[in-house]
């Protein structure tokens, strides 16, 4: 595991400073969230005028409406929404309203799939090649301090495998609540899952009554509706976080009126509770409202290109010096990992060299660009065809780093 090495002092635009001096550019942004980029004027102004009205009130605020209907307008699945502080609150919260509107227990999640970190989906995240298990069930806890009785409650499923999935969902059908997925695994490098595979999974959960849950934390920065909108495949229930706080710490979830309205004290259907102190505040609401409304379509298309260049001069550069790598990712979002095999579920990803995914990370932090430590990246409305050259001039020096040491 690589620490990032350095104590931040400020964010500007594109780029990243460390109080040591030195300047990144960042392609980190706080785990994909900055997609203004630091400090952009517009998010500045207008949290600077909140901040003189007050911070937080535990009483609904007009931003709050604004917001939620930015969301509803956009996002197809999504008739209603709650504010929470986290992406992990998100899905915990989620999970809970499948649970409840399914009176079942038991919850999918895929082998690979980051959905924050409460207990219930910190099973089999990051599994190493060693601790992978071979069983009906290859559910593997993530660390201790979760309890053996939740690989009882969760069931683990590989991606893109549509008959194991039958098999395990048809097995389980009457104690599924609920299969919580991201359209696409960020935990695997971005990768998009077939098509086929989430409209099975889809069709599969409609004929049962199982709650299809997408994780769209990372995703929802693809384009206005998010990944759902663009593969038309619509869940009962959305979770967000990142892009929709504007920077400020932030979760939310939605879908269907019949399911949203078990949260509602008001409601006949009433079924569980939620609250927090700093749920929907006027800060993050703020924040969030003036990131969504920079967001036009011609941003999206602008960076989706962006990614699409990226990844296609990655890949050359790999393939020219003969290197196994994997560009992968989509839209804004893209990855690298050195790999023999084509990736295609967690089973595949887990072969990558590691080591040498640390080294090119390092590589690439020395020459003063910033990414995820496990080798994936973002980019946001201020990036343009320099950014992606030095990005891609960074990691042609590494490359052939790599290939002279091989
Ligand atoms: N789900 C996905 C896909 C994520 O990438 C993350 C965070 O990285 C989460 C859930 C958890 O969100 P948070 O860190 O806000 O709790």
């Amino acid at each position: 595991m690589i620490h990032i090495l350095f104590f931040v002092e400020k964010g500007k635009g594109h780029n990243l400073y460390d109080i040591d001096g030195n300047v990144y550019l960042d392609f980190m942004i706080n785990a994909t969230t900055l997609i203004l980029g630091h400090s952009h004027p517009k998010v500045v102004s207008t949290l600077t005028e909140q901040v003189k009205k007050g911070v937080s009130f535990s009483a609904p605020t007009e931003s709050q409406g604004r917001l939620s209907k930015l969301l509803v307008e956009r996002i197809p699945s999504i008739e209603k929404v709650r504010f929470t502080n986290s992406g992990t609150e998100a899905t915990m919260l989620s999970i809970m309203a499948a649970r409840a509107f399914t009176n079942r227990s038991k919850i999918a999640k895929f082998e690979g799939g980051y959905h924050g970190s409460q207990d219930h989906v910190s099973i089999s995240v990051n599994t190493s090649r060693e601790n992978l298990r071979e069983e009906t069930n290859p559910g593997v806890l993530e660390h201790n301090g979760i309890s053996n009785s939740l690989l009882d409650e969760v069931l683990v499923m590989p991606v893109n495998n549509i008959e194991k999935c039958k098999e395990l969902i048809y097995a389980n059908k009457s104690s599924l609540a609920g299969i919580i997925m991201e359209p696409i695994i960020s935990n695997l490098g971005y990768m998009p899952l077939d098509y086929e595979f989430i409209k099975f999974i889809r069709d599969i959960t409609e004929e049962l009554g199982i709650v299809l849950i997408f994780d769209e934390i990372q995703s929802f920065r693809l384009s206005r509706g998010g990944a759902q909108e663009n593969l038309g495949i619509i869940p009962d229930i959305t979770c967000l976080g990142k892009i929709i706080g504007g920077g400020l710490p932030v979760g939310a979830f939605g879908g269907k009126e019949e399911i949203m309205d078990m949260f509602n004290p008001n409601s006949q259907n009433f079924l569980v509770s939620h609250s927090g102190t700093f749920n929907g505040n006027p800060m993050t609401m703020e924040a969030g409202e003036a990131v969504l409304e920079e967001l036009t379509n011609e941003k999206y298309l602008q960076m989706n290109n962006l990614g699409d260049e990226l990844r296609n001069k990655l890949s050359s550069v790999f393939n020219e010096l003969n290197i196994k790598a994997n560009v992968t990712g989509i839209g804004s979002l893209f990855a690298i990992n050195f790999n023999e095999s084509e990736v295609n579920d967690y089973r595949t990803f887990v072969k990558r060299d590691i080591l040498l995914g640390r080294i090119f990370f390092l590589g690439l932090l020395n020459q003063g660009i910033l990414w995820q430590t496990k080798n994936a990246g973002a980019l946001n409305i201020l990036s343009s065809s320099k950014e992606v050259d030095q990005f891609v001039n960074a990691s042609t020096k590494m490359a052939d780093k790599i290939k002279t040491i091989n």
